[in-house]
Formats: structure tokens, sequence, C-alpha cells
């Protein structure tokens, strides 16, 4: 073995190395890398399955700067993100507040099916028409509309700015526009918006491109640009909130050549679900998730194979899975991504109770490495505690991870905050197989439509049957202020790891874990409690400032 010795008294038998020659000397004596590779840390055979806390990365060489790390990664065959985040489709995570603000922070939210089809399709038309470019079927009003039901689409619609056309159609002439500004203080509800609109308006012709467009908007000191044709008929609109939108969310989630955010859903895979994702698709959804916590069945296989030929243009995310055998049922039916986890979910009782399941690192590894040599992206689903886990889920494969807990407690998340009998300020977290969710979903509660709500959005099997059985609990987690501040502290969390391995992207980091050179270590229990806090008397953990 060399001994790196730079005191030149050192006695003769010693052998002495020059300093300089330590890189030549690690290459030739040491062609092993320090550490092991990722199929030795995994090999279940060998080791148990393993969990996230049961293994760390290796340090590589650090060479650029954190900021230029970029984690651009794929959720389906077709779609690429900017930032590797996913929100649960879980009643207490997952609406549009969520699915709006997580997607312009460049990940994607996926709206939960624990309503009524047309509530879930309302939540998805408000994701898709946050943000546009040319906004092509704009709300539009007549000069009969009321006072009072120009207030009331406002608060449908959460937008206030309606063109008004002759017909109260599109591609009828435009006669003026109202603004919230307008209706605002106006007592008289019942006169006709004709009393209170603007007619002093700045137009574009059709033809006009968006960037001429939002020029042409951004000089002009309107909140909207109407844009005409040659007979002043209203063709599209344009918003100046959309120019500051775009300014202040770089890596917002869009596709290739749409100013809308994407949107995405779940539903389960009982015929009903065929109704519910009809309505999905008519408001625009770009991905339906298929919600299951065992996604190897026929019912599963059938609606992946019914889902690509009816809507080719939508992309399916089928599970959940954690064996290669799982995958390969529903990559053999045509999914275009997968989700990976059963029983490691922070709300989850599964693996107790019904005695199957796989700890996590163990199922993210096995299926993203079957998946891959088809070229379908995987999901890393549940257990996401820290910034840690998420950049394990990534070094094992997963190309994005998703959360339930963690983002629970954010605003954004559905639900009013409440203080704990601790005297904390916490949110209501409840697994989707927790007896108060199933018993919501067999109620309809919270549902206009209870009939349908009801209906097929099984993803326990359980939901139908006479005696509930659990597989999830119902708790609360703490205040985690807004994800406008958290989901940036997760970019720059990984950013940072992704920097101390010694990889520039989530690309580089799949391709160095594959050939070796990302080394891992096995850690023992009191390794695990190394890690962490120790020997403080007290301490405060704050994450982020
Ligand atoms: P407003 O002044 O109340 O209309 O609201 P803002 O201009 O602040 O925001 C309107 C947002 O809603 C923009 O991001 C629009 O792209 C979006 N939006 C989607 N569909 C429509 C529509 O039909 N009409 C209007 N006015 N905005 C729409
Ligand atoms: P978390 O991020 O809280 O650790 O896990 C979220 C994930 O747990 C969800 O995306 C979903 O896959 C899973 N999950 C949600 N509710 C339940 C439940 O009641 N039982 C089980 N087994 N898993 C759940």
């Amino acid at each position: 073995m060399a001994i790196l010795n730079g005191n030149s008294t050192a006695s003769p038998s010693s052998k002495v190395e020059d300093f300089h020659a330590a890189l030549d000397i690690l290459k030739k004596d040491y062609p092993e890398r320090d550490g092991i590779d990722v199929k030795t840390l995994i090999d279940s055979r060998l080791n148990g399955g393993l969990t996230y806390n049961d293994f760390l990365v290796l340090p590589g060489y650090i060479g650029f700067p954190a900021s230029e790390v970029t984690l651009d990664t794929p959720v389906t065959k077709r779609i690429t993100l900017k930032t590797p985040f996913v929100s649960s489709p879980m009643d207490t995570v997952t609406e549009h507040s969520m699915a709006i603000h997580i997607a312009l922070l460049g990940g994607l939210g996926v709206i939960h099916h624990n309503c009524s089809p047309d509530e879930q399709a309302e939540m998805v038309r408000k994701v898709k028409r946050f943000e546009n470019g040319f906004i092509l079927d704009p709300v539009v009003i007549s000069p009969k509309t009321t006072v009072g039901e120009a207030k009331a689409l406002k608060e449908k619609w959460g937008f206030g700015g309606f063109p008004v056309t002759e017909n109260g159609t599109l591609r009828s002439k435009l006669v003026g526009i109202i603004t919230p500004r307008d209706i605002q203080f106006h007592a008289e509800l019942d006169d006709h918006v004709t009393a209170v609109m603007s007619t002093d308006l700045v137009t574009a012709r059709t033809g006009i491109t968006l960037k001429e467009a939002n020029e042409l908007l951004s000089k002009s000191k309107k909140g909207k640009l109407p844009i005409i044709d040659e007979n002043g008929n209203l063709v599209a609109l344009l918003s100046r909130s959309d120019l500051m939108k775009n300014l202040h969310y770089p890596l917002a989630s869009k596709l290739p050549h749409s100013k809308q955010l994407i949107s995405a859903a779940a539903i389960g895979t009982r015929p009903e679900d065929k109704n519910r994702l009809q309505k999905l698709v008519d408001a625009g959804l770009d991905i339906v998730i298929l919600d299951s916590s065992q996604g190897n069945s026929m019912y599963q296989a059938e609606m992946i194979k019914f889902i690509k030929e009816k809507y080719p243009g939508l992309d399916v995310i089928g599970g959940n899975v954690v064996t290669r055998e799982q995958a390969a049922t529903l990559i053999a039916a045509g999914v275009d991504g997968l989700r990976i986890g059963m029983g490691s979910g922070s709300a989850c009782i599964t693996q107790e109770v019904m005695a199957v399941g796989r700890p996590q690192a163990a199922a993210v590894y096995n299926v993203t490495q079957f998946a891959k040599r088809f070229g379908v992206p995987c999901i890393a689903d549940g257990g996401i505690q820290n910034v840690g886990h998420i950049v394990k889920g990534l070094a094992l494969g997963a190309t994005t991870v998703m959360m339930g807990g963690l983002l629970a407690g954010t605003t954004e998340s559905p639900g009013q905050y409440f203080v704990s009998r601790e005297g904390k300020l916490v949110k209501a977290y409840r697994g989707m197989g927790s007896i108060d969710a199933m018993e919501d979903k067999k109620a309809g509660a919270g549902s206009k439509d209870s009939k349908a709500s009801n209906a097929g959005t099984a993803r326990y099997f359980s939901e139908g049957d006479r005696l509930l059985v659990a597989q999830g609990v119902s708790g609360s987690v703490l205040d985690r202020g807004s994800i406008t501040k958290f989901v940036p502290y997760l970019i720059t969390g990984v950013q940072h790891s992704l920097q101390d391995m010694g990889v520039r992207s989530v690309t580089e980091l799949h391709d160095r874990v594959e050939d070796g050179t990302v080394r891992f270590e096995l850690r023992t229990a009191s390794a695990q409690a190394e890690g962490g806090v120790h020997g403080l008397e007290s301490f405060d953990k704050k994450l982020y400032s």
C-alpha cells in the first residue's frame, strides 16, 4: 500500500512517494474506485431491500458552480420538465392551486380524483387557462350582459377582463371590453355592461406574431389586447398578466408550441373512468395518471390500450409498480411513463396490513433498470422526506420524484391551516387509502355529483366493499409556507447535491451511476445516527432563508 508521507526525514524503510504523483498512483494501484457501484449496492439478495436512508452517495470532483447544474428531465416519453418535482394526486395535496404553482416552478401537479368528474375537469381547465399566449377561446360577453352577470363570471373564472361583442360570441364584432375595475364599485347590478365598458381600445389584426403582439401590449397601458380580423370581429385575446408570468417563471412547464401550463390528472381504471377522462380531455388534459396502488392488473392494461387508441395525443402514466414483472405488463400495454412505489408513502400502512410492497430504493432501481430499455421515464413516488431522498431517487434511475406529505403543508395545498394540540401550525394530510378518504369517496362528500364521484375511482380495490380495509392513515403535517419558496429551495438543494457528486445534470447523473463513476456506500444504523444532528442540547432546524 502506498504511504503518502512528505517528511524527508522519514525512516528509510518507509516507502515515501511524491505527493504530485498521487493521481498517477491512484490510477495505477487502485483500478477499482472507492465505494461500491449501484448494482452491488442494491442487490437485495445480498443486502436485503434497501431504502433511501440505508445508503449514501460518495462525493465526486467539483469542477463547476452549482448554478450550472441543470435539472431538465422527462416525465413521460414525450414530455420533459425543467425540474424533477411532481405533486401527488391526493385530496390534501393537489388541486388547481398546487398544480398551477408547481407547474410555474418547472414541476407538475397531478390533480386528484376524489371529487366528481366535473369538479376535476374544472380544475384542469383552471390550470390550462392560467397562462396563455394568444387566448383562442376567450370568455366573451354580449352588450346585454348585466354588471351582476359579469361579476358572477369573474367569480367563476377567476379573471374579469371580458371582451364585449355584438352577439356575445367569438368572431362577432368587438364593441368594447370590460375589466374588473369597471364593475368593482358599480352598485346597479341590473345595468348592462355597455354602461361601464371601455370603448377606447387598442387592438391588433390577425396575422400579428405573438412577439409583435406582446411588444404592442407592453407599450400600451392596457391590460388586454384583443385581436380582430379585417371586419373588426374578435378572434383572440392577449393578456398583460401573461407577459409578467413569463418574466417571473422562466422554468414554467409548457409544451414546446404552447404558452399554457402542462396539466395532469389522475383517474381510476373502472369503466366509468372513461367518461371522467373524456371530460378531462375536453378541459385540455395533457397527461393522465392511472391511479392504482397495484398497477399490474388486466383493468389497467386494458385502460392503457383504450386511452392510447382513443386519445393518441394524451400521455399515460401507469402504476404503481415495484417489480420488473409489473412494469413489463404496463410497458407492453403502451404506457408513456411509470410510477414506482408501494407502501413507502408517509401516510401509508400497506406493507403492514397487506404484507406486500417493497422498500423504495430497491423498487426504484429494479423498475428503472428495466424501463429504461424501452425509453420509459419513471416517477419515484413516496417516502421523500428531504432533498437527499430526492437525489437518491434520481441516482437510482428515476427521472422525477412524486411528493405527498412534503408538499401537503404548503399554502398551495387544499385545506386550511389549524393549530395542533402542541400549538403548532399544521394542515391535514391523509392517505388516499385511509378510512376517512375512502368514506368520503363512498359518500361522494364534498362533491356536487355524488354518484359520479362514487363511481370507479377505486385505488385500493376496497372502496366498494362493505367493510373498508385501510391502507393509509389521516393526520397532519407542519406548515411549510408557500411552494414559491419551498420548491426553489428544493431546486437549489438538488443542484448543490449534484455538484458534490461532480455531475452537471440529471442525465449525467444517470450515465455516471450506470458506468460506475458515481459510487455509493451502505450506512449502518450508527452511520445513520452520525449523519443526523447529534450531541446538541437543543437546536433549531431551519432549512432555508
Ligand atoms: P383579469 O384582468 O381579471 O382578466 O385577470 P388577469 O389579466 O390578471 O389574468 C387573466 C389570466 O387568465 C391570464 O393569465 C389569462 O391568460 C387567463 N385567461 C384564460 N382564459 C381567459 C379568458 O378567456 N379571458 C381572460 N381575460 N383571461 C383569460
Ligand atoms: P409521501 O410523499 O407522503 O411519502 O407519499 C405520497 C404517496 O403515498 C402517494 O403519491 C401515493 O403513492 C401513496 N399513498 C397515498 N395515500 C396512500 C394510502 O392511503 N396508502 C398507501 N399505501 N399509499 C398511499
